[in-house]
């Protein structure tokens, strides 16, 4: 918190950043006027209330409230400090920061990230370089070839090679005088027993794992033999999320927004053959299990419909069983590519191609489809093995939130297996009520978490009706700042009883907003994302202000303040009569602030 960047270095950020360049990297935005929208990155929805406003440089979601400048949707979408949020829009726009009259240790935190991804990208550089060198690449040269993949792919997901030495990256780290501090948080060292340091990937493909605007986050490693384990990552480091990463984003992300779905395939090969036969839409999960991150990841930043890659086999059924819920619950239209037995999507494209992989991909069934014919197909429809249908199914069909597709599926299962659909539909009732006491008790918790923040506004007493004006005054000096001096002169904020929009208020005195750059700017000097969440919604607004209109405002909200002035008086004394203490202490306060801020 201590490390500060100049003011008109911060205004020089801004005036060089687009918003909406920044943005629509991470969220799929359509036009809608002068504003862009989209679905909103930080609550579930399924029609976009997401907007970005390319002339105001600020974003505000109408369904959750989210809103603020161009760095507070960094530090939101990213889960980043304002320091990093500013420093990777000013690497974005070639902009250099001042670290001259910094510590060294403030200037280590500043681009700790950004460090990280420098050196990230210099090991790919060095793992790349070594399997282009003729004699220690030789043999992982010779498996790719062997596997099929062209030199062209190789190249395009930066693919390397880890020598069969126990120490060459941590050479390499001595040889580019990387701080030993910082080459330890890449993973790709590990401490020795003893003393020093070894390479965590030796005698592996190296394959760079890079995220939506090509920064290197991370790496992955396959063996050229049959050694265990077959494949290692990078772990879990400031800049590595597994849960929040796929494979070949960087790549897929153009091509699923041209056509509006993207394919699911689980290892690096499987993406590769993917991608070096077209179908470049295509992204990994890297073996992990789909998380909720990745499905909201790719439905607001890739597309709208996702295609499956699964084998037939068990495996394949499992991963299928935990996704339905994720995909559902995010609106994401899903279906499931069933791959003949023994292929997976690396040894189908190599073996029949894509013409045959478009007519299978033609064949795909929707999730809850694809799971209620395997539940068939593996227990037959004998009665014991209509029982174990129905038990295997209850979980993915109660976890439907849309009622409507939850009782269209119960019919198909119910006319699929001649089972009365009321059987069924009880079965899943009695799943949700059992779910459901978790699911209440998680929420609780939640929102006692959040109470505190509820709790301390104190707008007990202020009704929303207030409220309104008061926003519409703060709204009216953004837009009509000739009006400031008649606030000023009549110490209209004084009157007001919302502290976030009374802070903003007086902002707005010394600084009053002129141009986009001023707006923003103002954001930063909100320190509390409530107050900037406020600020994004006033502003989103698209009212014109004259004097005339201007002074009945004014004058109304002065008004009626005076008269709840004495309001406030006559309440006070009935609170005390009926021994009401928190609405008393409520009051006093409320009068406390008038007169303080008088
Ligand atoms: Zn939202």
């Amino acid at each position: 918190m201590a490390i500060h960047i100049p003011e008109e270095k911060i205004l020089e950020i801004i005036s060089a950043a687009n918003i909406s360049d920044i943005i629509s990297e991470r969220v799929v935005l359509k036009k809608a006027g002068k504003d862009l929208v989209g679905l909103c990155p930080f609550h579930s929805e399924k029609t976009p209330s997401f907007t970005v406003s390319p002339t105001k440089q600020i974003f505000h979601c109408f369904g959750c409230g989210a809103g603020g400048n161009v760095f507070s949707f960094l530090m939101k979408h990213d889960g980043i400090g304002f320091v990093d949020a500013v420093t990777s829009v000013a690497r974005r726009y070639g902009i250099d920061l001042p670290t001259s009259d910094m510590s060294p240790s403030q200037k280590r935190t500043i681009s700790e990230r950004q460090q990280l991804f420098d050196l990230n990208k210099r090991v790919m550089a060095f793992f790349v370089s070594q399997l282009e060198d003729r004699a220690v690449g030789e043999n992982a040269r010779a498996y790719l070839a062997k596997r099929g993949f062209s030199h062209e792919i190789i190249q395009r997901f930066g693919l390397g090679f880890a020598p069969n030495e126990w120490d060459s990256l941590v050479r390499f780290f001595r040889k580019i005088n990387a701080p030993q501090s910082l080459a330890e948080k890449t993973g790709l060292i590990i401490p020795g027993k003893n003393q020093g340091f070894y390479d965590r990937f030796r005698n592996r493909v190296m394959f760079p794992i890079f995220d939506v605007t090509r920064q290197i986050i991370g790496f992955g490693g396959r063996v050229l033999d049959d050694a265990k384990p077959k494949y290692l990552n990078s772990p879990e480091t400031v800049i590595y999320s597994k849960s929040h990463s796929l494979y070949g984003v960087q790549e897929a992300r153009n091509r699923a927004r041209e056509t509006g779905s993207v394919y699911i395939v689980e290892g690096y090969f499987d993406l590769l053959a993917m991608h070096q036969h077209g179908v470049t839409n295509t992204v990994a999960s890297l073996g992990t299990a789909l998380t909720a991150e990745h499905v909201r990841l790719l439905r607001r930043g890739f597309a709208q419909k996702a295609f499956l890659l699964f084998d037939s086999d068990e495996a394949g059924l499992k991963a299928a069983h935990r996704s339905v819920s994720l995909f559902m619950n995010e609106a994401m239209d899903a279906e499931v590519i069933v791959l003949p037995k023994g292929y997976d999507p690396d040894s189908y494209m190599f073996a029949f191609g894509r013409e045959a992989f478009d007519d299978l991909s033609k064949k795909a069934t929707g999730m809850v489809a694809f799971l209620i014919e395997s539940a068939i197909n593996a227990n037959g429809l004998s009665m014991e093995g209509k029982v174990r249908i129905i038990s295997e199914l209850t979980g993915p069909l109660s976890e439907i939130k849309d009622s409507v597709s939850q009782s269209i599926y119960i019919k198909y299962l119910s006319e699929r297996i001649g089972v009365d659909e009321t059987a069924i539909a009880g079965k899943i009732e009695a799943e949700k009520r059992r779910a459901s006491g978790q699911y209440n008790s998680g929420y609780t918790n939640r929102q006692e978490q959040s109470s505190p923040q509820a709790a301390s506004t104190g707008e007990t007493i202020i009704s929303p009706e207030m409220n309104r004006i008061e926003k519409q005054i703060v709204t009216m000096m953004l837009k009509f700042p000739d009006i400031i001096p008649e606030i000023q002169k009549r110490q209209v904020l004084s009157y007001f009883g919302d502290k976030h929009l009374m802070d903003m208020g007086n902002l707005l005195i010394e600084h009053p907003v002129v141009t986009p750059e001023d707006l923003s700017g103002m954001m930063n000097r909100l320190f509390s994302p409530d107050a900037q969440k406020i600020m994004a919604s006033l502003v989103i607004s698209d009212d014109c202000w004259d004097y005339e209109t201007a002074n009945k405002l004014i004058c109304q909200f002065m008004n009626s303040r005076q008269r709840r002035r004495g309001s406030l008086l006559n309440q006070i004394k009935a609170a005390e009569k009926n021994n009401d203490e928190t609405l008393l202490f409520e009051l006093l306060r409320q009068k406390q602030a008038q007169r303080a801020a008088r």
